[in-house]
C-alpha cells in the first residue's frame, strides 16, 4: 500500500483540552518523548497501559509514512518516594533492601521490563535514555534555569522558584492548578525550610551522607531531581521543541508541569507542542495498590500465578484488552473481562485464517472501500482502538459469511481485504497470532502444517500409529484438529 501522508489525524492535546489536527513541526519528521519506567520493581499493569497506548501511536505513524523518533527513558536515579524531593530514592532503598548496587537493580528490572514489553509485542523506541546516563547535560540545565534567575540554591541544593516563574508563566497550566490556591492550601514553611515556598521544587538535590548514587557539582556532591531528567533528555534527542511528550495522567502534575517550567525557563520555549496523557488502570473496580491483594505483575499475568487470576492469560489477550478501551478511558481488569478478550481475539486471528482460505466470486457484497475508509476515521480520530476493532469485528463477519458462501467478494475486493485486515490486525495494532509466544509466529504454523502433513502421509499408508502419535502429542501442546474431508483442520 502506498505510503501517503494525508492531513486528516487528530489528536487529543491535554494541554489545550481539545482535539487538534496534528501537523508535525518539521514533517515527515516527528519527534516523541514519553515517560518511561522508574526500574525498581516487576511491570505491572499500570506499564502495560502506556507501553502499549504510545506503541499504537509510534505505529500508525509510522505507517502514514512519518519518519519518527520515539524517545521513553528510564528513570533510575532522583526518583523519591511518594515523587516528594525528599526522603529515600526508590532505586537506593530496593538496593538496600536486596543488598545489590543500585546499578544492579536498575539493569535487573530494566531488563525484566523490556522482556515484558516484547512479549506485548510493545515495539522498542528509538532510543532509551538512562537519567544516570545524563548527568552532565541534566546540571547544564540547571545552571541555565540558575542564569536566568527562575531557581536558587539553597544548602548545597537548588530549587525551581515557582512563584517568581508564575509572574510571568502560568505554573498549572497543565493539570488545571491554580498557584494562589496551592499557595493557600499548603502549609506555611517555617523558616527552617530549605525551600522559600513549599510549591518550590528541587531540580538538584544535596545528596545525605548515607546517599549511595551522587555526583560532584558547581553546588556540592548531589543529584538531580526527577523532573529534571526529562526536560534534559528530551531537549538533547528531539530538541527544545519537539511534537508530543506523552505519558500516565498521573503525571501531568507535579511531574509533567514541571517540565514545562523548566523548559520555559531554561530555552524560553514549552517543550512539546501536543501532550497526550493515557488514562488509568483498574482492578474489579479498584485501584491497584500492595495492600489491597490485586497488585499483579505482567510476569503473573502469563504464568496465572496469583489468587486474583482464574488462569494466565497470554500477552496477546492483555493487549487485546486494553486495545478494546480508548486510551484516555480507563481501563477494568476482571477474569470475567479477561476472558471475554480472550474469546474475542481468538476469533479475530480465526478470520486472519479464514481470509486466507476465500475464493473470490463475481460480484462483492461487502464494501471493502467503504470498510477501509472507516478504519482509518477510527485511527484518524485521536487512536481510537476501540471502534477501530468494531470495524474489523465487521470485517469477520463478512469473512466467516464469505466462507459460508453466505455473501461472495470479488478477486480484487479480496485483495484488498486482505491487504487492508491485514495492515490493520498485525502492523498497527500490533497482535501477534500466537498469543502466548514472542517468536516468530509464522513458523509455528508452518510447522503445524508440516506435522499435519505427515500425519497425512502416515494416514495414507495406513500408518496408524504415527498418525495417531502426532496427533495426540499436537493435542497436548493445545493444538485442536478437525478431520475434513480434504485432510486437517487446526487451531490452537
Ligand atoms: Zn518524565
Amino acid at each position: 500500500m502506498s505510503k501517503i501522508i494525508p492531513n486528516k489525524l487528530k489528536l487529543y492535546d491535554s494541554l489545550s483540552r481539545k482535539k487538534q489536527v496534528f501537523e508535525p513541526i518539521n514533517s515527515p519528521n516527528v519527534g516523541i518523548y514519553v515517560c518511561g519506567p522508574t526500574v525498581y520493581g516487576d511491570a505491572h499493569l499500570g506499564h502495560a497501559r502506556p507501553g502499549i497506548a504510545f506503541d499504537i501511536v509510534f505505529r500508525y505513524l509510522k505507517h502514514l509514512g512519518y519518519k519518527v523518533r520515539y524517545v521513553r527513558n528510564i528513570t533510575d536515579v532522583g526518583h523519591l518516594e511518594n515523587d516528594a524531593d525528599h526522603g529515600e530514592d526508590k532505586i537506593a532503598k530496593k538496593a538496600r533492601l536486596e543488598e545489590l548496587e543500585p546499578m544492579e537493580i536498575a539493569q535487573n528490572y530494566s531488563d525484566r521490563y523490556m522482556d515484558n514489553m516484547d512479549a506485548l509485542n510493545v515495539q522498542r523506541p528509538s532510543i532509551q535514555p538512562r537519567a544516570s546516563g545524563h548527568i552532565i547535560e541534566q546540571m547544564e540545565m540547571v545552571t541555565k534555569i540558575l542564569d536566568k534567575g527562575y531557581a536558587y540554591e539553597s544548602n548545597g541544593s537548588v530549587y525551581f522558584d515557582v512563584k517568581k516563574y508564575n509572574e510571568k508563566h502560568n505554573y498549572g497550566k497543565l493539570s488545571g492548578r491554580n498557584l494562589d490556591d496551592a499557595l493557600e492550601s499548603t502549609r506555611k514553611l517555617d523558616g527552617q525550610d530549605e525551600k522559600r515556598e513549599s510549591v518550590d521544587f528541587a531540580i538538584w538535590k544535596s545528596a545525605s551522607p548515607e546517599h549511595i548514587m551522587r555526583w560532584n557539582s558547581p553546588w556540592g556532591s548531589g543529584f538531580p531531581g526527577w523532573h529534571m531528567e526529562c526536560s534534559a533528555m528530551s531537549a538533547k534527542y528531539l530538541g527544545n521543541k519537539f511534537d508530543i511528550h506523552g505519558g500516565g495522567m498521573d503525571l501531568k502534575f507535579p511531574h509533567h508541569e514541571s517540565e514545562i517550567a523548566q523548559s520555559v525557563a531554561a530555552n524560553s520555549c514549552e517543550p512539546a507542542k501536543y501532550w497526550m496523557h493515557n488514562n488509568m488502570v483498574t482492578i474489579d473496580g479498584q485501584k491497584m495498590g500492595k495492600s489491597l491483594n490485586n497488585f499483579i505483575t505482567l510476569d503473573q499475568f502469563f504464568s496465572g500465578n496469583h489468587d486474583f487470576l482464574d488462569h494466565a492469560y497470554a500477552p496477546m489477550t492483555i493487549r487485546f484488552f486494553i486495545l478494546q478501551a480508548h486510551y484516555r478511558s480507563t481501563v477494568d481488569f476482571s477474569n470475567e473481562a479477561l476472558q471475554a478478550a480472550e474469546k474475542g481475539f481468538d476469533k479475530l486471528m480465526k478470520a486472519a485464517l479464514t481470509l486466507n482460505e476465500l475464493k473470490a466470486g463475481d460480484t462483492s457484497t461487502f464494501d471493502v472501500a467503504a470498510w477501509k475508509d472507516k478504519c482509518y476515521a477510527a485511527m484518524d480520530d485521536d487512536f481510537n482502538s476501540p471502534v477501530l476493532l468494531a470495524h474489523l469485528f465487521d470485517s469477520v463477519k463478512a469473512i466467516n459469511s464469505i466462507k459460508a458462501a453466505k455473501m461472495s467478494i470479488t478477486a480484487s475486493d479480496l485483495e484488498l481485504l486482505k491487504l487492508v485486515f491485514n495492515i490493520f490486525v498485525f502492523e498497527i495494532l500490533g497482535f501477534k497470532a500466537d498469543k502466548n509466544d514472542s517468536s516468530n509466529s509464522n513458523m509455528s504454523g508452518e510447522l503445524i502444517d508440516m506435522l499435519l502433513q505427515m500425519r497425512q502421509d502416515a494416514k495414507n499408508n495406513k500408518d496408524w500409529a504415527t498418525s495417531d502419535k502426532i496427533r495426540n502429542q499436537l493435542t497436548e501442546l493445545g493444538v485442536t484438529i478437525k478431520d475434513t474431508k480434504d485432510g486437517a483442520e487446526w487451531e490452537l
